[in-house]
């Protein structure tokens, strides 16, 4: 299908141009990831991320503590890690364990070193319109636009979720670029009333096939953020079998936004190290 927006594929792209410039203006990014706990989901995430910078040439560090460590412990690390000047960006890899306060490790990062483009400071400097550290999943949603050469400007979007992570950031990258936002969430009523009047629809909600073909108008951008698991294989939140016919161009779950939020932490890894202070 030629309407498809080859996550894959563009991340491959960023990638290539990441390790050449890293490799030809002898660059010597690196990240440091924090991780409490077993969980298998973030041994997986973990193990994604420090593969991804093998490949570009990004120095990865991996810290580990057990459930159970005290938070002063991993704050010292943060802390450590802040000061290190071979360090350029550091994050805590999400969820934590029950008992650890997020917010407070999260903002112990310094915002310079932010990669994951979560602390209040960066969320803040986001909101108010300056240059920031945007969170990856929101930054590889605009790439993914970009890269697809859809125009933004003057378009509606309709947002489905208002997570932190993706939609939240998203609303005011989307107002940067001068669209007209629309923000739905679980208490919305008739969503696909409003999902109908979207000409750029970004859907990060986690409901298996959410989004119909009745719910999207001829010709949409469709952007699925969602990943499911609850069929026995990955899914996104949209019927992509029936809205694929329908939009100009969306993207598929797995290989259209996964991929690519990786390689933006990897984009915001470089500029850490470029915008370093010297
Ligand atoms: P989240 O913070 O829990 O947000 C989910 C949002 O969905 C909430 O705002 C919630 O509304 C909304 N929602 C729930 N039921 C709804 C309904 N029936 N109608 C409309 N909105 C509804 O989750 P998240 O972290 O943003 O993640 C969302 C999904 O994206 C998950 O599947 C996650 O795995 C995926 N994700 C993928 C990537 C990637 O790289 N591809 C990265 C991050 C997340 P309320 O605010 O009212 O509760």
């Amino acid at each position: 299908m030629d309407n498809v927006i080859d996550g894959k594929k563009i991340s491959e792209e960023i990638r290539s141009e990441l390790k050449q410039s890293i490799k030809y203006e002898m660059l010597k990014p690196s990240i440091a990831v924090i991780q409490v706990g077993d969980n298998e989901a973030s041994n997986t995430y973990v193990k994604m991320k420090e593969k991804a910078c093998d490949e570009v040439g990004i120095y990865f560090r991996h810290f580990k503590f057990e459930e159970g460590e005290s938070e002063l412990s991993i704050i010292n690390k943060i802390k450590e890690l802040n000061n290190d000047e071979y360090v350029n960006g550091v994050i805590i890899q999400l969820p934590l364990p029950d008992g650890y306060n997020e917010k407070r490790l999260v903002n112990t990062i310094i915002n310079s070193k932010d990669v994951d483009g979560l602390t209040d400071i960066n969320t803040g400097r986001l909101v108010s319109g300056r240059k920031t550290l945007v969170p990856c999943t929101a930054a590889a949603v605009i790439e993914l636009l970009k890269r697809s050469n859809v125009e933004i400007s003057g378009k509606h979007v309709v947002l489905v979720g208002r997570g932190k992570l993706t939609c939240r950031p998203l609303i005011q990258l989307f107002l940067n670029e001068d669209a007209t936002v629309t923000v739905c969430h679980s208490k919305t009523k008739d969503l696909g009333y409003v999902t109908r009047h979207a000409d750029i629809l970004v859907t990060a909600v986690g409901i298996n096939n959410i989004i119909t073909s009745d719910m999207v108008k001829d010709g949409a951008v469709v952007i699925d953020v969602g990943i499911n698991y609850e069929t026995g294989k990955i899914s996104g939140d949209v019927d992509f079998d029936n809205v694929s016919k329908k939009a100009s161009l969306i993207t598929k779950t797995p290989g259209g936004v996964g991929p690519m939020t990786v390689t933006m932490l990897l984009k915001n890894t470089v500029y850490c190290y470029l915008n370093r202070k010297k």
